[in-house]
């Protein structure tokens, strides 16, 4: 077993990381209190190539494997949760589920736009009544000829401020089905901007869909084939969620410790301080499990089989090192760290998103459980 890095990844971590210093990290406080998102670092990103990450470049993509991307997440997510979420959505959610599920001519059409960020993509599963569980998605897609009428109602869309490209989950004859809905088509009106804890630089909204209609064309998959499509998005986007989690963790650690040696109370460095080297150890030690739990995993989705088990033991574990390291970070600073005027407050509270964005952890757990139990042929229902 070889876990080193190629020189290419190598080389883009390097690019990523310079990236994040020049564009990301500069603006990510202020962006976060003026509750803006980073428009200007998504149109450089796109530049870069970042926006089209996974994508083959017959479509202007990058074409980096996933662990490349999971360490573009990481590096973003090191300075701004809300920038890395705000891309993961747009790449694993929307872009590659037209790259895997998409007819030639869908890909023609919206890979190369999301790619170059002249459109940014959304993904609308969740409803006020349809959280964890997801079969009970309400909105209704009625045939019409050629055509499809959407009817319901979106909560917490990710991107919705900014989108251009919708990917819709509606229940139609067959089961669940997947839409492209383009963001100026009638009847589709992005509504109220969530306030939220964290991830302020990030938009979440609600969508309304009141007879909204697409050609039966905009269909992504075959009919029913929608909740699949979902799952899939999801497994890719726990994996980039818990590389955000390893990048806001890592660099909390960095925060806090700098801060431990210019500290000083009772005559010296807080870092000669047991309990806080012991906080620093603690958490360097769960971060450095996540690290390779995160690779492996965005190996995994490289390799194309089920990885719908350690996508969930990720997502999960990713979710409880950014939420203990980030409160021991907090911690370490004491009163500088629940200040706003400093950083720690806001990872803090972008970490905590991690446990509910992308299923709460209680369903990961559940499927964790599921697979223990079914290899002892028994069945547990969520
Ligand atoms: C910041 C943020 C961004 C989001 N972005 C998007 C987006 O872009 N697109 C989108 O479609 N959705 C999005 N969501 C929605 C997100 O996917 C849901 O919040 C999540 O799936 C949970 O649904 P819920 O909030 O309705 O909680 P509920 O399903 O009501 O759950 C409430 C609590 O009950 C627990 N629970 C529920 N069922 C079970 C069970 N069977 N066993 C044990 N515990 C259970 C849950 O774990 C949770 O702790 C976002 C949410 C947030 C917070």
């Amino acid at each position: 077993m070889d876990f080193t890095f190629s020189e290419e990844q190598e080389m883009f971590r390097a690019m990523f990381r310079d990236f994040s210093a020049k564009e990301i990290a500069p603006q990510a406080e202020e962006l976060d209190h003026e509750e803006k998102p980073a428009l200007g670092a998504l149109r450089k990103a796109a530049q870069q190539g970042f926006l089209g990450a996974t994508l083959p470049e017959e479509y202007f993509g990058a074409e980096l494997d996933y662990t490349s991307y999971a360490m573009l997440i990481e590096t973003l997510a090191a300075d701004s949760v809300s920038t890395a979420v705000t891309l993961a959505t747009h790449v694993s959610l929307v872009a590659m589920s037209i790259l895997n599920h998409g007819t030639p001519e869908q890909r023609e059409e919206w890979l190369p736009l999301l790619a170059a960020g002249e459109v940014i993509g959304a993904f609308a599963l969740t409803e006020p009544d349809a959280g964890s569980d997801v079969q009970a998605v309400a909105t209704r897609a009625t045939p019409d000829g050629d055509q499809v009428t959407l009817d319901g109602v979106k909560t917490w869309v990710a991107n919705g401020e900014i989108a251009g490209l919708f990917l819709v989950f509606a229940q139609g004859a067959e089961g669940m089905d997947a839409y492209l809905v383009p963001q100026d088509t009638p009847g589709l009106t992005v509504g109220y901007r969530e306030p939220t804890l964290g991830l302020r630089s990030a938009t979440f909204n609600t969508l309304y869909l009141e007879g909204c209609r697409v050609s039966e064309a905009n269909r992504l998959g075959q009919p029913g084939e929608g909740g699949s499509i979902a799952q899939q998005a999801q497994d890719r986007m726990a994996v980039a969620l818990a590389a955000a989690g390893l990048g806001v963790s890592e660099n909390a650690i960095q925060v806090a410790a700098q801060y431990a040696t210019e500290r000083v109370q009772f005559g010296v460095p807080i870092a000669q301080k047991q309990a806080i080297q012991g906080y620093i150890a603690e958490a360097k030690i769960e971060v450095e499990a996540l690290r390779y739990l995160v690779y492996h995993a965005a190996w995994l989705v490289d390799q194309r089989g089920d990885y719908g088990f350690d996508a969930s033991v990720v997502k999960a574990f990713g979710a409880r090192v950014a939420r203990s390291v980030t409160n021991r970070m907090v911690q370490v600073m004491g009163g500088y760290g629940y200040m706003e005027d400093y950083p720690m407050a806001r990872k803090y509270r972008d970490a905590r998103a991690l446990h509910i964005i992308g299923g709460p952890t209680e369903l990961h757990d559940f499927q964790i459980a599921q697979r223990i139990f079914a290899d002892l042929d028994m069945d547990i229902a969520p």
